[in-house]
């Protein structure tokens, strides 16, 4: 039997980028934060120390999600800190963030890369959420991640594009599968956001962050802080009769 006593979020991809603003602005609201990290223990560390100084408490464990055969082994060391570290046998929200950039036009895909862009942003969310599901309170959260790249057409991302596209429709038939649960399963499509994404690509080639500021309704890059902050008010108590949805989270681009 689960007893209660704080609110943990599970967060895949939470050394740096989107998925550490998304850790520490749950983190600044009461939530403690069990992340992954898949190369760069050292910033996940930094992540737990930044978590601890905001009062909650955080652990990170190692996982790649381009590997579903892992999934076994990461839920049973997932249930041993669970226990361990926070005397709980579930968690409350699971965000499925883990994932690198593909940009190969269609006729220069490689047929490898095309399976690892699936494995990594639709198979990891899928199977991994499928394996987790037990281990997810009632009344839980489940948070998916896509892209403006699904909706918005920009040559060069047709795997990516359609791969979150595909996550977008999962996220639709999740919700209604653990509604009578009382969990909820949205999925927040970013806009372009300077982050090591693709090489650093949107906050280092000039270019390209001229012409995504072109194209933006509210005139400025997006920043990490900008999604983790969304995040946050998603996940509250706010957004509790919210479920099954799409939200866009890009500062209004491509509009
Ligand atoms: P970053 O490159 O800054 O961070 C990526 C994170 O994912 C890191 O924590 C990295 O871990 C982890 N990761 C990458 N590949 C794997 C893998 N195979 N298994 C496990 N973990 C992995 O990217 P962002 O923070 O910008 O992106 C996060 C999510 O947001 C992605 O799903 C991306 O598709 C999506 N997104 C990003 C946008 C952007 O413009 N930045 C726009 C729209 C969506 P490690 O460092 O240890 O390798």
């Amino acid at each position: 039997m689960d007893t209660k006593s704080t609110t943990i979020a599970v967060i895949t991809g939470a050394n740096r980028g989107l998925g550490r603003s998304m850790a520490l602005h749950l983190a600044a609201q009461g939530v403690d934060v069990i992340g992954t990290y898949r190369t760069h223990r050292d910033e996940a560390m930094n992540v737990v120390r930044e978590i601890e100084e905001r009062g909650r408490k955080a652990a990170m464990l190692e996982l790649d999600v381009s590997k579903s055969a892992s999934f076994e082994a990461f839920a049973e060391a997932l249930a041993k800190t669970l226990g361990s570290e926070f005397g709980r046998t579930q968690f409350d929200m699971l965000i499925n963030n883990a994932g690198n950039a593909l940009y190969a036009s269609i006729a220069e895909t490689a047929e490898a890369q095309f399976d690892e862009v699936v494995a990594i942003h639709f198979k990891a969310p899928f199977f991994l959420t499928q394996r987790l599901l037990p281990m997810i309170a009632d009344g839980g959260r489940i948070l998916n991640v896509s892209s403006g790249l699904a909706r918005m057409t920009y040559p060069g991302s047709a795997a990516y594009g359609a791969t979150k596209a595909a996550i977008e429709v999962f996220t639709r038939y999740l919700a209604k599968e653990v509604g009578p649960r009382g969990i909820t399963a949205n999925v927040i499509a970013p806009g372009a956001i300077a982050t090591d994404f693709g090489g650093g690509r949107v906050r280092d080639n000039e270019a390209i962050g001229k012409m995504v500021v072109g194209n933006t309704a509210l005139g400025r890059l997006g920043q990490a802080d900008d999604i983790g902050l969304a995040v946050a008010a998603l996940m509250s108590e706010g957004g509790r009769w919210i479920t099954g949805q799409r939200i866009e989270v890009s500062g209004g681009q491509s509009l």
